[in-house]
């Protein structure tokens, strides 16, 4: 039986800088996290944008885990290149092969702490329902956005993203620090009851299913011409209805919301997403049975 190994990414994106201090100071000291005896390897997902400053040098690591780009030899892409090397280590025929990748990220939005699973694969999802039920953390279900694919953790067999916020970019925050720390270490040891047969699972799972995201307000020459509209700003898991004061042009002007559907919005002005059009995204609250199959994926990662 060969024991599970868990790949812990911090600085997937350069200038999300809580988690990656973190991991720098357990280098330093290495009985700062509580592993539960778990075997990990951590790794800073794109030091070159790190040292940089910036969030990544040529295009987002977190959307660069695409295989058929791999094969091709224009590597003279920073970011495709590393997700190639991050593969070649730690991928399921790697030199340390890893079962679960958790990627810990930072967002400038309201939303507290939460988790962001890749689809519907049983394993996250059962890992997720371990987290939700221990920590309480809500679950942004990102899924069915053709436009947005190749994320780190879903290399993975078992993958989830933690986003901690709100926090500025490049700014350290010692609360981000210690809510990060929380999280890996509760990642760590339900991964342990797992391995024990030791675990409870939940017999719901509620998630924020993503239905899709909506852009700025435009001119005419594609300027932004309206920001959040301040009675929306940080209302992040709030419903939004119609009628809601959405965005706020310059002259006093409101937009309003206008779909008949309440949505429940995510990523409010996150200020990574301006470059990708995304003022805030709209989801679905749902409330899932647990399905016995999840727990049976997950039991078969890490009791192998
Ligand atoms: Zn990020």
């Amino acid at each position: 039986m060969s024991e599970i190994q868990v790949l812990l990414v911090a600085g997937t994106h350069g200038n999300e800088i809580n988690p990656i201090w973190l991991f720098e100071q357990w280098d330093k000291l290495a009985v700062l996290i509580n592993t539960y005896g778990i075997a990990t390897h951590k790794v800073i997902g794109n030091p070159k944008a790190y040292k940089s400053g910036k969030r990544y040098i040529n295009n987002d690591l977190n959307r660069s885990f695409v295989k058929q780009s791999f094969s091709k030899t224009n590597h003279s892409n920073f970011e495709i290149t590393r997700a190639a090397d991050l593969l070649q280590i730690y991928g399921e025929n790697g030199e340390n092969p890893c079962q679960i990748a958790l990627d810990f990220h930072t967002t400038t939005s309201s939303m507290g702490s939460c988790l962001v699973v890749y689809g519907r694969r049983a394993s996250d999802l059962a890992l997720a329902s371990l987290l939700q039920s221990k920590l309480g953390l809500p679950i942004y279900l990102h899924e069915s956005d053709d436009a947005q694919t190749g994320f780190l953790v879903e290399s993975w067999k078992c993958g989830l993203v933690i986003e901690i916020g709100p926090v500025a970019q490049g700014l350290f925050d010692s609360r981000i620090i210690s809510q990060t720390k929380i999280i890996l270490e509760s990642c760590l040891e339900q991964i342990k009851l797992v391995e024990n047969d030791d675990v409870f699972f939940p017999d719901k799972l509620i998630v924020h299913r993503h239905i899709k995201s909506i852009d700025f307000p435009r001119d005419s020459k594609g300027f932004i011409n309206g920001c959040v509209h301040p009675l929306q700003q940080s209302k992040d898991w709030y419903p939004l209805q119609l009628n809601d004061e959405l965005f706020l042009i310059p002259e006093g002007k409101t937009i309003k919301f206008e779909e008949k559907e309440t949505f429940i919005p995510v990523f409010i002005n996150e200020a990574a997403y301006m470059e990708k059009n995304i003022a805030m995204s709209l989801t679905k609250r749902e409330v899932w049975e647990f399905k016995s199959e999840w727990k049976k994926a997950l039991f078969d990662l890490v009791q192998k």
